[in-house]
Order: C-alpha cells, then sequence, then structure tokens
C-alpha cells in the first residue's frame, strides 16, 4: 500500500475579515509572516525528500483558503495543479469556512482539481456560532456541506468544544449534524490564545476557560458520535507546533500535549464500562485481564493507569492486567476473570 503524506502549507488568516472570539490566526499558525512567494519552494523541497510512490497531498491549511485574494488563491491553485499534472502529488485539500462556498468558488476548486475541502463549523447551534461572532448561521454551514457533497467533493467538518455558550448537550448535537453531513471529522477543544477576544472575556470573567477534565469529557462525548457512525476523526486537539507550549501565547483551555491519548483513554473507560453493564460481570475481588486490540493497550490502561485505577476503585476489580488481542477489532475489548 501507498505511504499517504501530507504536505501542509500554512496560509494565516490572509483576506479574513471576520473576528471569531478565538482566534488570532497569527498566534496558532506560527507563520506571522507569510511570503506567498515561498509556497513553491515550500512545496519542492517537501515533495523532494519523498519516495516517488508516496500517496502526496497537498493541504492548504490555517486560515479561509476561499476567502484570500482570489489572485493569491488561484496563484497557490495552480502550483497545487503543476504538482497534480505532474503524478508528483495526488490530491488537494483546502480548509475555509461555510460562508465562502458557493457555487462559483466550488467551480474553481474543480478546475483546479481540488479534491477535498475542510469546512471549520466549529457548532451548529446558532446561539454558540453568535457568542463567538462567527459571522454565519447553521443554515449557511447546512448549505455550504449539502453543495460540498452534490458536486462530489471529499467533506471534513471541524468542530469546536468549549466555545462561548455551549455544553456537552450541543456539542453532541454537532457532532451529530456533522456525521450526517461529512465524511470526516477535526474536534478541537478550546484553547485560549493571548491577544484574542476570548482572553479578554477570560480576564473579564464573561467566559470560563475548559479545564483539562471537562475538556476531555466534552470531546469523548462527540468522539463517541463519530466513532459510532462510523466517521473518521482526522485530529483530535491541536497540533504541538501551534504554539501550545508557549505559555505566553496559549494562556488558559484545554491545553495539553496529550489531548488526544486522554480522550481516547476516556472513550475505552466508556467502552469497558458498556462491556461491563451487557455481559452483567462481577470484578469484586478478582484479577482481571482486560483484551484491548493490538496498537490500543496504553488508550486502555488510561493515562497513568486511570482506567485500570478506575476498575478497581468501581468495580471493586484486583490486580487489572491489559493484554494485546489481536482479534479484537479498533475500540473492541474483551475482559477476563480468574
Ligand atoms: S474565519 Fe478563521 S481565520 Fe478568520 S477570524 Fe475566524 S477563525 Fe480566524
Amino acid at each position: 500500500m501507498k505511504r499517504h503524506i501530507n504536505i501542509p502549507i500554512f496560509i494565516p488568516h490572509l483576506g479574513c475579515p471576520n473576528s471569531c472570539v478565538f482566534c488570532n490566526q497569527r498566534s496558532i499558525s506560527g507563520h506571522g509572516d507569510f511570503d506567498i512567494g515561498s509556497v513553491r519552494g515550500e512545496l519542492e523541497r517537501a515533495v523532494s525528500t519523498l519516495d516517488s510512490d508516496a500517496d502526496v497531498e497537498i493541504a492548504f491549511f490555517g486560515g479561509s483558503f476561499t476567502g484570500i485574494d482570489r489572485g493569491e488563491m488561484i496563484y497557490l491553485l495552480s502550483l497545487a495543479k503543476e504538482y497534480i499534472d505532474s503524478g508528483a502529488a495526488r490530491s488537494v485539500r483546502i480548509s475555509t469556512r461555510p460562508d465562502y462556498i458557493d457555487g462559483e468558488i466550488l467551480d474553481i476548486l474543480e478546475k483546479y482539481r481540488v479534491t477535498d475541502i475542510e469546512l471549520g463549523l466549529q457548532s451548529m447551534d446558532d446561539r454558540v456560532l453568535a457568542l463567538s461572532k462567527r459571522g454565519h448561521t447553521s443554515e449557511t454551514a447546512r448549505k455550504a456541506c449539502r453543495m460540498i457533497n452534490e458536486r462530489g467533493f471529499g467533506l471534513v467538518g471541524q468542530m469546536m468544544i468549549g466555545l462561548p455558550g455551549s455544553d456537552i448537550a450541543s456539542e453532541v448535537a454537532t457532532a451529530e449534524e456533522i456525521a450526517s453531513l461529512c465524511g470526516g471529522a477535526r474536534i478541537y477543544p478550546t484553547v485560549v490564545f493571548d491577544g484574542t477576544e476570548l482572553c479578554d472575556m477570560t480576564s473579564s470573567g464573561e467566559y470560563q476557560p475548559l479545564t483539562l477534565d471537562d475538556a476531555v469529557i466534552r470531546s469523548e462525548a462527540a468522539l463517541n458520535v463519530f466513532i459510532r457512525a462510523g466517521i473518521p476523526v482526522l485530529r483530535l486537539g491541536l497540533c504541538a507546533s501551534d504554539n501550545l507550549s508557549d505559555p505566553e501565547k496559549a494562556v488558559a483551555g484545554a491545553n495539553h500535549s496529550a489531548i488526544g491519548e486522554l480522550v481516547y483513554g476516556e472513550h475505552y473507560m466508556r467502552v469497558l464500562r458498556e462491556y461491563i453493564a451487557e455481559n452483567r460481570l462481577s470484578l469484586e475481588g478478582k484479577r482481571v485481564t482486560v483484551c484491548a486490540p493490538v496498537g490500543e493497550v496504553s488508550k486502555v490502561s488510561g493515562q497513568k493507569r486511570k482506567n485500570k485505577l478506575r476498575l478497581t476503585g468501581e468495580y471493586g476489580a484486583l490486580d487489572v492486567k491489559v493484554i494485546e488481542d489481536p482479534a479484537l477489532g479498533k475500540y473492541g475489548v474483551r475482559i477476563e476473570t480468574d
């Protein structure tokens, strides 16, 4: 099977007239001094290091790609198309806002052979969208998703956890809608960056940043929706490169370098509880062996053995061991007792 390689090109805040309360694209992308003239060299360098048989995707991330200056957008798309035409890349992915999608834009993306579109949906709750100053409604988002699907592009919906006015019910409802409209998802627990309106709202007490525990529980609730619907989650949490390690830039919220691992661990705890309930298992005073899918032992055990400790604390299990079982598929578990 060909190795999938993604070449991410960050296009920060170019042409974006919006002011979402959580956004400081300069801070998030870490590419404050973006030079469009450097993109060709960036692509050349990336492609030159790859095996010739790699499955290469060029991805324009970081801003509102279809909202940037039209000439610059076409220039970037034509660069990417050169690599598609030469066979050096197979696909082009862009990320944008739902209100920057219309028939004409989709014509352009199709012409330049864009294959996948990621939409920053963030929430499908109009109250949350308004409090976050997104500048569009959930209906705009639904319409954009339908148009993209009708034209045959791949569609990924990005959502945020912990936006102003949001709660777990609103986030689960958003995940359910994204699962019904999109072929993939990304989940981003909100991090408060310095210089954003959200940072001011935090200082004034108007906004309460997510605690890590809350972020894990709420992100898991959204993740559970996608897993049950068979929708792949491409990413959970911002990338380490997104200025997360600089405490002067990421000032509050769900900022943990292993947040994805924590959320998947929480999901396995849900799976374990369901397994115990469905099988009416009693673990009280018993030695317990949990069988986990290959490669998933650390997630099933939980960070710092959290899930093992919960099996002891909640169910009275003794001496919990987690081992791999190649017969189990992803998110499958089996519990054996002595
Ligand atoms: S639309 Fe995107 S780039 Fe523009 S302010 Fe909002 S999050 Fe930032």
